[in-house]
């Protein structure tokens, strides 16, 4: 029996292709949840399917006692193209945000700042271990005492920010997702990254950016922050990363990573050969295939069509960049989800009542008509009732 922390749909998927998903009864879905932003490449990709093959008939796992030669060309890899020095290799987001944190407190200790705050966002989420629950909710009151130090602003708002920053002066780092996934697909606009980055410079603060679920080509770069000016000083990534495989990563710059001496932070699975070849698979996959281009592209071209199909009065607001797509709802629909089940269409609602878009990056123009032409009809039938 298991735990009854989740609250689970019915369905069973059993076989996947593409952007396919087929049940124990053999209906097909048109999957646009990806997996919760996991399954970029899709379901059983060639690719993927021949690199776990070939690595499981080789090596599976040594330990971090030991170099590992994948592990090293991984990070090679993620520090190409996300301009950052130096990565921490674990096995989800959560535990990526568990690093980002150490590495606030060791530099805040260098600093002299006995008790440093990191703040954080509303509607953040950041993961459910403790210091990745205590950046997502640091009110919550199931798991008291949280870990101390986050203090939270509203998303977006330069403005809360310098206001913090001249009351609290243990202010040591910001920490925030480009586009808030759980939160309802919030944006932060280039503009405010880049005040965002002088604020930090000018006040010395580490910005983090979790890029957990926008990262590795959704939103048309292989991270967000690459649409506008700005570098973050650490960046946590995860999910598509291992398309399925759990693996993890926190990069940062020289200066921070350092801070991280032997024995001060480690993982027993973390980077190990097989997760590591992977996503090296993943990696090149996407730049073979052009996929950030594709995401960018085919993104835009759902994003158009998803305005100009859906003309609900419910409709509130479609936004999204890339193939990280909201659609906020006036009223939430009670089983929208189970009502595009029954239109072989898989989506999602987060924030209560916005629609989560987010599909695997191989969708093409023809998939995404499907997947509003089914949408619209789910919310037909919707506003019927
Ligand atoms: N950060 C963000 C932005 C996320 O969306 C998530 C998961 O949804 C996490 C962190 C936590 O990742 P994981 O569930 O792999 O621990």
């Amino acid at each position: 029996m298991l735990m009854s922390n989740y609250k689970r749909l019915e369905i069973m998927f059993s076989e996947g292709s593409g952007c396919r998903l087929s049940d124990q009864h053999g209906q097909h879905y048109l999957d646009m949840i990806s997996g919760i932003a996991v399954c970029g490449l899709g379901h059983a990709h060639p690719a993927v399917t021949t690199a776990i093959r070939h690595q499981a008939g080789r090596l599976l796992h040594t330990s971090n006692l030991y170099r590992i030669e994948l592990q090293e060309k991984l990070a090679d890899l993620l520090v190409s193209i996300s301009g950052m020095d130096a990565t921490f290799f674990c096995n989800s987001g959560s535990e990526a945000n568990e690093a980002a944190i150490k590495l606030v407190r060791l530099h805040a200790r260098e600093q002299q700042r006995e008790k440093p705050v990191i703040v954080v966002m509303q509607k953040a989420f950041h993961g459910r271990t403790m210091a990745a629950w205590s950046a997502t909710k640091p009110d919550d009151t199931h798991y008291a005492p949280l870990l101390a130090g986050f203090t939270q602003v509203p998303y977006a708002d330069i403005n809360s920010l310098k206001a913090l920053i001249k009351t609290e002066h243990n202010v040591s780092a910001v920490m925030l997702e480009p586009i808030q996934g759980e939160g309802g697909i919030r944006i932060a606009s280039d503009d405010y990254l880049s005040a965002l980055r002088e604020l930090c410079d000018h006040h010395n603060l580490l910005l983090i950016l979790d890029e957990v679920q926008s990262g590795v080509g959704r939103t048309g770069r292989w991270y967000c922050y690459q649409h506008s000016a700005i570098k973050p000083d650490i960046l946590t990534t995860a999910k598509a990363l291992g398309n399925g495989v759990p693996i993890g990563a926190c990069l940062a710059k020289k200066e921070i990573a350092q801070l991280f001496k032997p024995g001060l932070h480690g993982s027993t699975f973390g980077g190990n050969p097989l997760a590591c070849r992977v996503a090296i698979t993943v990696l090149e996959t996407i730049e073979k295939d052009n996929l950030c281009k594709q995401a960018a592209e085919v993104g835009s071209y759902l994003l158009n069509k998803l305005k100009e199909k859906l003309t609900s009065a419910n409709i509130h607001e479609i936004r999204g960049r890339g193939l990280m797509i909201g659609i906020e709802l006036v009223q939430a629909y009670p089983d929208i989800v189970n009502t595009a089940l029954k239109h072989g269409l898989l989506i999602n609602l987060t924030a209560q009542r916005v629609i989560r878009l987010l599909p695997p990056l191989i969708l093409t123009e023809a998939e995404a008509d499907e997947a509003v032409e089914r949408l619209s009809a789910v919310i037909i039938e919707l506003d019927k009732q």
